[in-house]
């Protein structure tokens, strides 16, 4: 029998957001928050998903749950547990909506089947929990299908889709075809961008943008001492004397240290902490193209052998995230092309794999990688958003990312970061990184205006904003 567990998040408090807003723009989001409170008052906000860490959704639900529940909102968190068939299927739906064959398994009634089976195992425990008039929040292809059974239970269903792409091909409608039964029964839908809503859910979309929480331990602030001393720690950079402590402020104000070493694939010594550091942090997934990056950047060794610049691919552990059961494969790719290059060019490109067995820590090394990079990337074949670009952004750093999906909504080419015009194109991707590295005033500019853009459209006070729009559509007769 397969049940969901549920993830127990403490209540944040949106005083937090006191100071980083101005008088008129706290008042409004103590106004949403008390309407939020006023209209979900005796009954439960549930979001469902199907892992509790890696990945953009872990990462906002861990956050936006916590303001909830500061606002006063029964906010809860149920993840469910699926088979390694279930996540093999998931897995093949998640690539055919942004429009890859993944490994080309086929989506028929076989797979149907046993994704329906998975998800009423689910259900039955869901419908313990939940109750009618609850409002249940769906996160993406996983639990589409668990929309009918809640909805007959007189639970308010919305779901949501945080992946898409912009021109759908024969894949997309093969996704959306696989999901429509589930979905027909999902009051409403939510998008990142209006171009990902299908034919299917055209009637009852809304887009809502991801944030991020500039107050988690993976976006508080850091010394570059620190960044680079908890780099040294897990083995990525050269230490040097009298470093500071690898530390970090944990959610609850104690002080965290970073103990555990990440594995990594080097040839030859550590980078000096010196030398500018470009680096990409994503999972293990052949749409963020990792080998892109890799041969992009060899391109840029090779053009340019007297730049100095270091390369570091992060991601998770391969075997950490639940749902995404091709990580080890994809990691196994991305080593086999670092091998074949040349010893100069690998004695360049870091591969790191970061643990995730303490979340917090795995956060204060995303930060110190991010923070230290002096170019970050996110060279995306198909991007549903990229909260990675986001923390970057956020961290002020000048951003070099493929104009794809939601990545495009965030970078204004030349304003606040580079967009390469063809992801598939290593050269131009090469040539972006390149114009970053030997401009570095201009580089920080971008990086100065990519900090405000967050600010100013990408935080959890916006996104609060828009869960209250949702309840009240949700709540709307008819
Ligand atoms: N991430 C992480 N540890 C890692 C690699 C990634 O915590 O080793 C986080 C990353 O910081 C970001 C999220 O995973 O918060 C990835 O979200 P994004 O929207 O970029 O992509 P997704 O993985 O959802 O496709």
């Amino acid at each position: 029998m397969l049940k969901p567990f549920e993830v127990h998040i403490q209540a944040e408090p949106l005083t937090r957001f006191e100071h980083e807003l101005d008088a008129a723009s706290w008042s409004g989001f103590q106004g949403q928050a008390a309407r939020a409170r006023t209209l979900m008052a005796g009954r439960t906000f549930w979001n469902i998903s199907s892992t509790a860490r890696g990945g953009g959704v872990a990462e906002m639900l861990h956050r936006m749950v916590a303001y909830a529940r500061g606002a006063g909102v029964d906010a809860r968190w149920l993840v469910l547990t699926g088979t390694p068939a279930f996540f093999h299927i998931t897995k093949r739906l998640h690539h055919a909506l942004h429009g890859s064959r993944g490994d080309g398994s086929p989506l028929g009634q076989a797979e149907h089947a046993l994704y329906d089976e998975v998800l009423r195992d689910n259900a039955e425990e869901l419908l313990v929990l939940v109750q009618p008039g609850d409002v249940v929040l769906l996160h993406d292809p996983q639990t589409a299908g668990l929309a009918p059974a809640l909805a007959a239970a007189g639970a308010r269903v919305a779901w949501r889709c945080h992946v898409g792409r912009d021109t759908p091909n024969a894949e997309v409608v093969r996704a959306w075809e696989f999901l429509a039964p589930g979905l027909a029964a999902a009051r409403l839908t939510l998008f990142t961008r209006a171009a990902y809503v299908p034919p299917q859910c055209a009637d009852r979309a809304l887009v809502i943008q991801p944030s991020i929480d500039i107050f988690a331990v993976k976006n508080q602030p850091m010394t570059p001492a620190v960044a680079r001393a908890i780099l040294a720690s897990i083995g990525l950079l050269r230490g040097a004397a009298g470093a500071p402590e690898p530390v970090f402020t944990r959610a609850d104000g104690l002080t965290g240290r970073v103990s555990r070493g990440a594995d990594i694939m080097q040839s030859g010594a550590e980078p000096d902490p010196e030398v500018p550091l470009v680096a990409q942090v994503s999972r293990w997934d052949p749409l963020k193209d990792p080998a892109g990056v890799l041969r992009g950047f060899a391109i840029l060794l090779r053009q340019s052998p007297h730049l100095r610049a270091e390369l570091v691919l992060a991601g998770p552990a391969v075997t950490s995230v639940a749902d995404d059961p091709d990580a080890a494969a994809t990691f196994q790719d991305v080593l086999d092309l670092w091998r074949q290059q040349s010893h100069f060019v690998r004695q360049h490109i870091h591969l790191a794999c970061l643990p995730m067995a303490d979340l917090e820590e795995n956060a204060a090394m995303v930060n110190a990688l991010q923070r230290h990079a002096a170019v970050v990337t996110q060279k995306s074949l198909q991007e549903g958003f990229g909260l990675t670009l986001t923390e970057a952004m956020w961290k002020a750093r000048p951003v070099v990312a493929s104009a794809v999906g939601g990545l495009q909504d965030q970078v204004v080419h030349g304003q606040n970061g580079l967009l390469v015009r063809d992801p598939g194109d290593p050269t131009e991707f090469a040539g972006a990184v390149r114009s970053l590295l030997e401009a570095p005033e201009q580089a920080a500019l971008l990086g100065r205006r990519a900090h405000e853009d967050v600010r100013a459209h990408f935080t959890a006070t916006r996104h609060l904003a828009d869960f209250v729009r949702l309840i009240e559509r949700l709540d709307a007769p008819g």
